[in-house]
């Protein structure tokens, strides 16, 4: 039989504590015959990286009919290989938030109110803003000195991209002229 990495974990984990509990005294066959049809057996697993800090653990969410019935370190991910802090460990609270965004929201300037907006118009408003802004305060030289840059537009990257997402938006935002390249994770 083959054992991957990932039912090693499994199987090393139930054997440590099933011997504890059996030291007690308590018979755990009816209990250990049922372990594959418990919690996530029968879910569907699907691969993500944690949103929260750079590190970029990669976590399995389990789903079933819709529904999200749990998480966890995905054990074949080179980086965290199973493991997560307690803010990974509690991923599936973003998910469940009541106060989590589900659309886009914007807010006019000098308006007090946020509007919820479809993705299009959302997108065609950045893509405005950014041009009209990038017209306006590209600086091509600076005492003689080619600068080629734009101080009034900032970009700021996400924990959540990978390396080519981030390599794409790194040329795009210096393509444009933007010397501020931040990310979520150092601030
Ligand atoms: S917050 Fe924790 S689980 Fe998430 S990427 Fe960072 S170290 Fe990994």
């Amino acid at each position: 039989m083959r054992v991957s990495r990932r039912d090693f974990l499994k199987i090393s984990g139930m054997t440590a504590g099933s011997l504890f509990v059996r030291e007690l005294g308590f018979n755990l066959d009816a209990i250990e015959a049922k372990v594959p049809e418990l919690k996530t057996a029968s879910c569907q697993a699907t691969p993500t990286i944690c949103p929260y800090c750079s590190c970029g653990c990669g976590i399995l969410i389990y789903t079933k009919g819709g529904q999200l019935i749990g998480s966890e370190g995905d054990p074949d991910h080179p980086i965290n290989q199973g493991a997560v802090c307690s803010k990974g460990a509690a991923v599936r609270q973003v998910y469940e938030s009541p106060k989590r965004f589900t659309k886009p929201m914007y807010r006019a300037a000098g308006s007090d109110r946020w509007e919820e907006k479809d993705w299009d118009w959302m997108l065609n408003r950045i893509a405005e803003k950014v041009k009209e802004t990038r017209d306006r305060y590209f600086e091509r030289e600076q005492n003689g000195i080619t600068v080629n840059r734009c101080h009034a537009i900032a970009n700021m990257g996400g924990a959540a991209l990978d390396n080519e997402e981030g390599y794409l938006l790194h040329k795009f935002a210096r393509m444009l002229g933007v010397v501020y390249l931040e990310h979520q994770a150092r601030i």
